[in-house]
């Protein structure tokens, strides 16, 4: 475990800034930061952008910024992989001592910053973010987030922390932990939280978009909560035993029913309704059954093929 840090000691920090068109919002986000940290002189700072498959001028705004900023470092990738495959290049290549991933949105306020870095200063190996209020969100994503976290934390050993996103402060010793984890579906938040590690909290409310729109709609949402839950549990394959189980016991009981009744009344050739509701109900029922396992399945075929998580096509490291 950390010790308890000096608090006199300078600490490199790492943000880690995933951006996927946001020429919009990055001159925005570096002003919030300078406005932070001109005021923290015990903090060494790196701002690693990870640009995402940007197609509008995201990158040109970061080469200006990255001109007259040398605290800025630019990594772009080949192509847009996606928000949890940009943190993991931003894991990979950082080098603070403490590091940050963050949205550059300003979504998550840098004002918290510091907070979090006296938290560390105690001792504490991680301090998440937590949102108090998402009155930013819609009551659509609010309560869907709800019953995602619910139904996830239920299947899973490794609960993920309610109303908690990337934003959090984390020691080294937590980022080369996620390193070692060699799954290409990278679920961040649940293996942020399956690492585990000294944790503690840091509450703030959060904030509407600076500029620009968000990069998630509900499919790409629905997506996230099937990878979310299908990383880290395997109850949805299990339940088929079980339903399979019941619905054999029920229909043993129905066989039996019927036959007393044909014994006792004779066969009555009416029942179309009933035969064609069981029917098309079990079809259902097995069709969800395979979808399933068909999740399982692509997930593995994908895994087994030992893709890298993303591709650099160049770094831009500032004159330091
Ligand atoms: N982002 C990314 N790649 C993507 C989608 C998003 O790097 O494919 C970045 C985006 O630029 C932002 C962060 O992830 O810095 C969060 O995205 P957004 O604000 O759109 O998500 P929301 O806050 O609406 O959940
Ligand atoms: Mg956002």
């Amino acid at each position: 475990m950390t010790q308890s840090i000096a608090p006199e000691t300078t600490v490199k920090l790492s943000l880690i800034v995933p951006v996927f068109n946001e020429a919009e919002t990055v001159s925005l986000f570096i002003n919030s930061i300078s406005t932070v940290f001109d005021k923290e002189p015990l903090v060494d700072l790196e701002i690693l952008f990870i640009n995402d498959g940007s197609t509008d001028d995201t990158l040109l705004r970061l080469l200006e910024l990255q001109s007259i900023d040398n605290r800025i470092q630019i990594i772009e990738l080949s192509r847009n992989f996606g928000k949890e495959a940009a943190l993991t290049a931003g894991l990979q290549i950082c080098s603070g001592q403490i590091i940050v991933p963050i949205d550059v949105d300003l979504q998550d306020p840098p004002q918290l910053i510091p907070a979090m870095i006296t938290k560390w200063r105690e001792g504490y190996e991680v301090v998440l973010g937590r949102r108090i209020d998402r009155d930013s969100d819609s009551w659509a994503k609010r309560s869907s987030a709800n019953l995602f976290y619910r139904i996830h934390n239920k299947m899973t050993s490794s609960k993920i922390p309610e109303n908690v996103g990337d934003f959090r402060l984390m020691d080294k010793c937590v980022v080369e932990a996620i390193k070692e984890l060699p799954e290409s579906r990278r679920f961040m938040k649940g293996l942020f939280a399956w690492v585990g590690f000294k944790t503690t909290y840091i509450n703030y409310s959060r904030p509407q978009r600076s500029a620009g729109t968000s990069k998630f709609n509900g499919w790409k949402l629905w997506n996230f909560a099937l990878e979310g839950i299908t990383s880290f549990s395997t109850d949805p394959l299990k339940i088929w035993t079980y339903l399979g189980l019941t619905f054999s016991a029920i229909s043993f009981l129905f066989a039996i029913f019927i036959a007393l009744k044909v014994i006792i009344h004779g066969a009555d050739v009416p029942g179309y309704a009933s035969i064609m509701v069981a029917v098309t109900f079990l079809g259902g029922l097995q069709l969800i059954g395979i979808g399933i396992l068909g999740e399982y399945l692509g997930r593995t075929y994908i895994e087994s093929k030992r893709r890298p998580v993303f591709i650099i096509r160049q770094i831009y490291r500032g004159k330091r």
